[in-house]
Parts: structure tokens; sequence; C-alpha cells
């Protein structure tokens, strides 16, 4: 990974711009994938990978549905999507953006690095975060036995027991996957079936270190302080409102994930909570230039396969808008950005 660095000029420290005619925001499945047929049609594309280089697949372990792999490690299916972009001449750049600005021409990205991108055209492909259900005490126990991620902390939780809370396919596998550490993983649902596929719910109710608790929500995350740690929950009943206390010392909550639009909030028309809307069959937005691929646009199907195919999209949908407003070539000078190369916030 390339860590973009500021440069020192004179003992002042100068910030790096860098135009790009596609720049990629997001280094999932649908990034890499841009990635790889950008730069096979010759744009030199760019490619940011943010906080997460690899995207939500490297939080998981066996992907069983990527095509020509029975059974791949996430991590490991990343690691090789990237190399593949960069073989391919995709430059990747391991910076998070934090401003993106599409009412200019160029478009601009800010970095926390310190770089600003400029580009012809603009690729979204940010996917999504894990959703959090919103209590205190889910709050004050985040890192401390309160956790989103079970293969990124399963490891601190071996012969202990662990509920697990949600019902799709990220809560069944985090429970399975965390019967290797575990003593007992119970699943908490609120409802009485699972949207999780049926060859993951088979798996789950024949697991003997699972048991499964219907129509309960958390209502609290119980702990103690010195040392700070999880010491259990209390469930309500949905229906009868009853509270019960379980004693568990880690609790993974897995009931999905929210799309990560904060970067075009007020620019970009977004639905259903905050979506990107796309034009049908299509990746564009409602901005030409700016294309939108992958778990941020996809509310339906929000899979590996689907976001690398959206990547695919909007590469071939960027190339096509370069060529009708003439900037495929690169020949077209793009106007002064009036910023300069001086960052004064960063002296
Ligand atoms: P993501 O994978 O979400 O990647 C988003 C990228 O955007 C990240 O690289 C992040 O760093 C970057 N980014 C975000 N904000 C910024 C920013 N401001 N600046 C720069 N970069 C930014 N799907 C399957 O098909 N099979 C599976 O087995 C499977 N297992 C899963 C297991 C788990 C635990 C989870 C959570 C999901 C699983 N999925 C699976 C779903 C799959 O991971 C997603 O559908 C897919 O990763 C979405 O790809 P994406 O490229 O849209 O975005
Ligand atoms: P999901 O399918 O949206 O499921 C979220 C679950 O959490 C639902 O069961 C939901 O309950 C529950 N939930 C939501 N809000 C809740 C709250 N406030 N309190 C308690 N429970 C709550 O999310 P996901 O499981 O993370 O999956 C996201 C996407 O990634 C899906 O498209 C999935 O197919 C994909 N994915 C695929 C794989 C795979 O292919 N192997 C693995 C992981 C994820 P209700 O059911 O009552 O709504």
């Amino acid at each position: 990974m390339q860590v973009p660095t500021r440069h020192m000029q004179g003992g002042r420290t100068m910030s790096k711009t860098r135009h790009a005619r596609v720049l990629i925001i997001g280094s999932g499945p649908a990034g890499y994938t841009a990635g790889v047929y950008a730069a096979r049609a010759m744009l030199e594309p760019l490619l940011i990978q943010g906080l997460e280089p690899g995207g939500q697949l490297t939080t998981t372990t066996d992907v069983e549905n990527w095509p020509g792999h029975i059974e791949i490690q996430g991590p490991e299916l990343m690691v090789t999507m990237e190399a593949h972009a960069r073989a391919m001449g995709c430059e990747i750049e391991g910076d998070i953006i934090s401003k993106l600005e599409l009412d200019k021409r160029p478009f601009v990205a800010h970095g926390d690095s310190g770089t600003t991108y400029t580009a012809d055209s603009v690729i979204l492909a940010t996917g999504a975060r894990a959703k959090w259900i919103g209590l205190e005490t889910e709050e004050a126990y985040k890192g401390f036995g309160v956790s989103a991620c079970a293969t990124c902390d399963g490891f601190f939780y071996r012969g202990k027991e662990i509920v697990v809370i949600g019902g799709g396919n990220t809560a069944v596998e985090e429970a399975l996957f965390l019967t290797n550490f575990a003593s007992k993983v119970t699943l908490i649902h609120r409802r009485d079936t699972l949207r999780a596929e049926k060859i993951l719910q088979d798996r789950l109710f024949k697991h003997p270190k699972i048991e499964t608790l219907w129509h309960h929500q958390l209502e609290e995350v119980v702990g103690e302080d010195d040392p700070k740690g999880v010491t259990g929950v209390k469930v309500r009943h949905v229906e009868t409102g009853e509270i019960t206390e379980l004693s568990c010392a880690g609790v993974f909550v897995a009931i999905g994930h929210a799309p990560a639009s904060e970067l075009v909030k007020d620019q970009l028309e977004t639905h259903m909570g905050g979506y990107v809307v796309t034009k049908p069959d299509s990746t564009e937005t409602s901005i030409p230039g700016v294309f939108a691929a992958g778990d941020l646009t996809d509310h339906k199907y929000r899979q590996a396969v689907t976001s690398a195919g959206m990547g695919c999209m909007a590469a071939l949908e960027a190339e096509r808008y370069l060529a009708e407003v003439g900037l495929d070539e690169g020949k077209v000078e793009t106007e002064p950005l009036g910023y300069g190369a001086e960052n004064p916030a960063a002296e």
C-alpha cells in the first residue's frame, strides 16, 4: 500500500495535487473491478482505498459464492483483486477522502493525507458500514466486549459465552464462525424466522454450540468498569415486554449495513436511508460524470459479485462519458484550481 506523504519545501509543508481522468473511491469488489476495466481502457485510473483496504470481505472468512472458487478466504480474495487491478495499470493510493466537491469541474476530492485529487470523472464505490442498534450501553462497551466483526475480535472469546444479534447472513455466519472460539453462542433475533440463506440456517440449527432466542431485542449491555468488559445482556421479549438477563463476555451486533454515502450527502440524489440513486440499468448518478457502484447504491442484492458487476458497468460508462466530452485522451487542459499546491492548514 502506498501511503501519500506531505512534501516539505523550504521548511513549509506543501500538499500534493493529483489529477486523474477516472478517480475511483473505494477498494471493495466494486472499486477494484472498476480499476481493472478503466485501466484496460487506458484511462490510467487512480483508486483511493479508504480506511478499509479490500472492503467488507476482509472482515469475513469463507466466501463460497465467488464464481471460480468453491471456497476462498475473504481477505485472500481481496488481496488478489488488488493485485489484479495494479497489474492492469490501476494506480492505488492508501488515502481516505474526507470531502468531495461535485459542483466543480474537474471534480475535487480532498484526502486525509493532505493530497487534493482532481478528476474528470468519479466512480463512487464506498460500499457500506455495519449498523449499530443505538443503545448507550452498546456504545459504552464498543471495543470492550461489543463488536461488529467476528473475524476481527472472535479470538478474544476463547472458552467464553457470546451472543450475536441479528437474523441475516452476517449474523448466522458470525455465529457459526464464533463457535471456533466460544463455549456457547446464542443468536438473538427479533422475529422467529431468519433472512439468512437456507444452507447457512441448516448449519446454524445443527450446530451443538449454538442456541437461538427468538422474538427478543437487545435492551442493554451489562458490564463492569474495572477492568472494563461485558458480563451480560438484558433482552426484551418483543411481544410480552418481559426482560431476561443472559450472562456473556461478548456481544456481536450483526444487524446489517448502511450505505457509506456521507461524502455525497446533499450533492447526489439518495433514497432508502442513503443509497445513491442511479439511472435504471446504469451506474450514472444525478451528476454527469459521477458514477456509483456496489453496496453504496444497491439496497437489494448487496453481494460481492453484483458489486463487481456494477464496478465493471461504472468503468465502461465512465469511458463512454469521457469520450463524449472529449476527455478520453487526456488532451484537454483542466482549469487551474485556484487553491494552488499549498495547504495552509497543514503548516
Ligand atoms: P465494500 O466492500 O463495502 O468496500 C467499500 C470500500 O470503500 C472500502 O475499501 C472502504 O475503505 C472504501 N471507502 C469508504 N469510504 C471511503 C472514503 N471516504 N474514502 C476512500 N475510500 C472509502 N458477499 C458475498 O457475495 N459473499 C459473501 O460470502 C459475503 N460475505 C460477507 C460477510 C460479511 C461479514 C459482510 C459484512 C459482507 C459479506 N458479503 C458477502 C457482502 C459483500 O462483502 C459486499 O456486498 C461487498 O463487499 C460490497 O462491495 P463494495 O465494493 O460495494 O464495497
Ligand atoms: P440483512 O440481510 O439486512 O439482515 C439484518 C438482520 O438484522 C435482519 O435479520 C434484521 O431483522 C436484523 N435487524 C435489523 N435491524 C435490527 C435492530 N435494530 N435490532 C435487531 N435486529 C435488527 O444484513 P446482513 O446480514 O448484514 O447482510 C447484508 C447483505 O450482505 C445481504 O444482502 C447479505 O446477503 C450479504 N451477505 C452475504 C453473505 C453470503 O453470501 N454468504 C454473507 C454476509 C452478508 P429482520 O429480519 O427482522 O428485518
